[in-house]
């Protein structure tokens, strides 16, 4: 193996960067040429490729975002954009594509892996919704980005005696809202895993208010419904005294974790291990903190589930 390239693809995640820094150093490391794909799939298809060096990776460790941009490219779902992708990259001598990304930018890799170019991609979302790994690159972050804003709300909340709702991110699913709820001490933690009834969120409050607690804070994922909604319904259901806010974007952002630094170079360096192995088609993660290879199909059949005990600890801990 002579040439590999790498790409970030889907929603940004903090940890990316370090992640690429990762492949291109251990790559050269091995005497690899390392491309670098810019716009993700998007720049698969317009041969946006540039060469990597040891310097192009410098001072990028501790930065959120992606030094190569990454896109969302509905051409490269069709069979057509795929083909392209394919004829850039050999035409490239490009043997190997490691792609950091989710769910979607797996498909996408796993459609390259069946036409032949070997594949490996590395689980970055901020949203930890992949199965078979400890770990997504930018869940940590994250959390902490969401803890922070807590913090602060409850700060105020506590001054004006108000309820607060956040929404966080987590369309399908609510590690974040429930990492976050817990360690930031809400009061009810709603996800879209698990039905709840907005009474018994009501009553909660109530018996939190005549045991005189001052300030409440409701956690939401996005996926589980409108933060916006669910404070409407407690101030008309209540008269409390409601806020609303929806953190957004601020959770995609910030310097990485040393969590997800380490992860990042660990799963970055490690992708390049298994392309240099001949191994293809699947997924770079840790499995109780050792590293390994998860076939992508394996992945795409398993669903990482809430923790159902970090639900009910939330639970009984804001009683
Ligand atoms: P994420 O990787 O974060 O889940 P998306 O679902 O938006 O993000 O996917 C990122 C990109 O991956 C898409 O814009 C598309 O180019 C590619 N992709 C997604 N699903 C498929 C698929 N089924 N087949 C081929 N490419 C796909």
């Amino acid at each position: 193996m002579k040439k590999i390239a790498v790409l970030t693809s889907g929603g940004d995640a903090p940890g990316m960067n370090p992640g690429i820094r990762a492949v291109v150093r251990a790559g050269i490391y091995h005497g690899l040429e390392v491309v670098g794909v810019r716009h993700g799939y998007a720049g698969l298809l317009r041969g946006d490729f540039i060469p990597m060096t040891l310097e192009s990776v410098g001072d990028i460790v501790q930065r959120g975002g992606t030094c190569l941009y990454t896109a969302r490219c509905p051409e490269f779902m069709t069979p057509e954009g795929q083909q392209l992708g394919f004829e850039h990259l050999r035409q490239s001598g490009i043997e190997a594509l490691i792609v950091f990304g989710g769910d979607g930018s797996f498909h996408g890799a796993l459609r390259l892996h069946e036409m032949g170019i070997q594949t490996i991609g590395v689980p970055s979302t901020i949203d930890n919704d992949i199965a078979c790994c400890d770990l997504t690159i930018g869940f940590d972050t994250a959390v902490q980005t969401v803890i922070e804003a807590i913090d602060k709300i409850r700060d105020t909340a506590t001054s004006h005696e108000r309820t607060y709702v956040v929404e966080v991110m987590g369309r399908s699913a609510g590690h974040i809202a429930l990492q976050a709820g817990l360690a930031g001490g809400a009061e009810s933690v709603l996800i879209p895993e698990v039905p709840y009834q907005l009474e018994d969120v009501i009553k909660r409050l109530e018996r939190g208010i005549a045991r005189g607690k001052k300030h409440s804070i409701i956690v939401i994922a996005e996926g589980a419904g409108s933060g916006v909604e669910v404070g409407q319904y407690v101030r008309e259901h209540t008269g409390l005294d409601v806020r609303v806010t929806v953190l957004g974007h601020v959770q995609r952002g910030g310097a990485p974790t040393a969590t997800d630094r380490v992860l990042a170079s660990r799963l970055g360096a490690y992708a390049v291990n298994l392309c240099m192995a001949g191994e293809s088609g699947k997924m770079a993660a840790t499995q109780n903190g050792e590293l390994c290879a998860v076939p992508f199909e394996t992945v795409f059949n398993s669903v990482r589930a809430p923790e159902m005990s970090v639900y009910q600890l939330a639970d009984i801990l804001s009683i």
